[in-house]
C-alpha cells in the first residue's frame, strides 16, 4: 500500500493529536478527552489522552490500541491509529467487536520528545501493586551509578562504560539486561524507573477501561512502541501467560507476520514488571486478555540503549549544557524513536495497518 509521506506521521504532539481526532470524527467514532491538567506541552499546547471508540459498545470482544505509552515513541503508534481510522475502519464490519483507540497515554513525554512522564517515570513499569511494597532490584542498585552518568562528559562516560562492562562480564549479558530493563523502584534519577505510586496516566487508564471496555470477556491489546527489532520491521512481545488460550490466540494472529522468538536486542526477554498490559489484565479480572507490545525496529541495539540514557540525560543534565548540545541530543533521541526516513515510515504504515486488521479478524473469531 502506498502512503503519502506526510499524511499520517506528524512533526509534533499537537499535530498528531489533531490528526487523530479528525480521523476519529471522520470514521464516526465517539471521542473522549482526558485532560492532563498539571502542565501544558512544550509549545504551551493542551495535553490530553484522547480516546476514540468505534464498533459495538455492548460487545464482549474488545480491541484496545494504545500509542504513546513511552511518550515520543508514540509518533509511530499515533500515525498507525490515524491511518487505520482513515483507511481501514470504514470498510470493516465492526458490529461484533468494540474498538478503543487510546491516543498518547503519556502525553507529556510525547510532547517533550522523551520516553518517560513528567516525573521521569517509565509508565510501562508503573503497573505493579504498590500496596505490596516496591519490588527490589539489587543488581540494578549496583549499576545505577554507571547508568545515570553524564554521557556528554568523556571521562565520566568512559568510567561508566568500564563499570557496565565489568558487571556484564561478571553477571552475563542476559542477567544484566534483565536487571536493567525489567524495572526498578528505588532510583528516580535512573533508567526504567517505575515510580513509587500509581501515576496520573495509570489512574486515567483505569478510568478509560472502566468507561469504555466493559463488558469485556475477550480483549486484544496492541500497545505500539519503537526501538526494538530490525529497521522498519515489527517485533512482537506477547505478554499473556505462555500456556493460556490468550497466548495461543495472540501467536495465531501475529505469527502470520513471522512472530520471532521474543529476544529483544538478541537477548533473553527480561522479566518485565508493571506493564500497561498487566494493568489492563488486573482491571479486567473476568476477561481473557491477549496481545501485548508491538515494537518497530529503528536504529538497532546500540542506538536503542543510548536512547534510554539520552532520555535520562536531558532530564538530569540538559540544563548544565549549552542549548546547541541539548538540541543535538534531542534530535538524535527523536530520530531513534521515530526515524525521519520515508522508507521507514512507509514500512511501519503498510505492515502496521495489516497487523491491526488481522488482530480484528482474530478477535471476531475468538
Ligand atoms: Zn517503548
Amino acid at each position: 500500500m502506498f502512503f503519502a509521506n506526510t499524511d499520517y506521521f506528524s512533526p509534533t504532539y499537537a499535530v498528531a493529536r489533531d490528526k487523530f481526532r479528525a480521523a476519529a470524527s471522520g470514521a464516526g467514532a465517539d471521542l473522549h478527552v482526558y485532560d492532563y491538567d498539571r502542565s501544558p506541552g512544550i509549545e504551551e499546547e493542551r495535553l490530553s489522552i484522547d480516546v476514540a471508540c468505534l464498533g459495538s459498545a455492548t460487545s464482549r470482544h474488545k480491541l484496545v490500541v494504545i500509542s504513546g505509552t513511552h511518550g515520543a515513541e508514540g509518533y509511530a503508534g499515533s500515525a498507525l491509529q490515524t491511518a487505520w481510522l482513515r483507511l481501514c475502519a470504514s470498510r470493516r464490519e465492526l458490529d461484533h467487536i468494540g474498538v478503543i483507540l487510546v491516543h498518547a497515554l503519556n502525553p507529556y513525554g510525547f510532547s517533550y520528545g522523551v520516553r518517560t512522564n513528567e516525573d521521569g517515570i517509565d509508565l510501562n513499569r508503573n503497573f505493579v501493586d504498590f500496596s505490596r511494597g516496591r519490588p527490589e532490584n539489587r543488581i540494578y542498585d549496583e549499576v545505577h551509578r554507571f547508568l545515570n552518568a553524564d554521557i556528554a562528559d568523556a571521562d565520566r562516560c568512559s568510567h561508566a562504560e568500564a563499570g557496565l562492562s565489568a558487571a556484564r562480564n561478571r553477571l552475563g549479558e542476559d542477567a544484566l539486561f534483565d536487571a536493567i530493563a525489567r524495572g526498578q523502584y528505588a532510583h528516580p534519577d535512573g533508567v526504567f524507573f517505575g515510580g513509587t505510586r500509581r501515576t496520573w496516566e495509570n489512574h486515567t487508564l483505569q478510568r478509560i477501561v472502566q468507561a469504555h471496555l466493559l463488558p469485556a470477556e475477550k480483549v486484544a491489546v496492541i500497545d505500539w512502541h519503537t526501538g526494538i527489532g530490525d529497521y522498519g520491521e515489527a517485533f512482537f512481545l506477547p505478554f499473556a501467560d505462555a500456556e493460556s488460550d490468550a497466548y495461543r490466540q495472540t501467536t495465531q494472529w501475529w505469527e502470520k507476520d513471522g512472530l520471532p522468538a521474543a529476544r529483544p536486542h538478541g537477548r533473553s526477554c527480561p522479566r518485565y514488571q508493571g506493564l500497561v498490559f498487566d494493568g489492563i489484565r488486573k482491571l479486567l479480572p473476568h476477561a481473557e486478555v491477549a496481545g501485548g507490545v508491538i515494537e518497530w525496529g529503528t536504529r538497532g541495539r546500540e542506538s536503542g540503549e543510548l536512547a534510554i540514557r539520552q532520555d535520562l540525560w536531558l532530564r538530569r543534565f540538559g540544563d548544565r549544557y549549552p542549548r546547541e548540545a541539548v538540541v543535538q541530543v534531542r534530535a538524535d533521541l527523536l530520530d531513534s524513536f521515530v526515524p525521519t526516513s520515508y522508507v521507514w515510515r512507509n514500512s511501519v504504515l503498510s505492515s502496521g495497518t495489516g497487523i491491526v486488521d488481522k488482530t480484528v479478524d482474530g478477535l471476531i473469531q475468538w
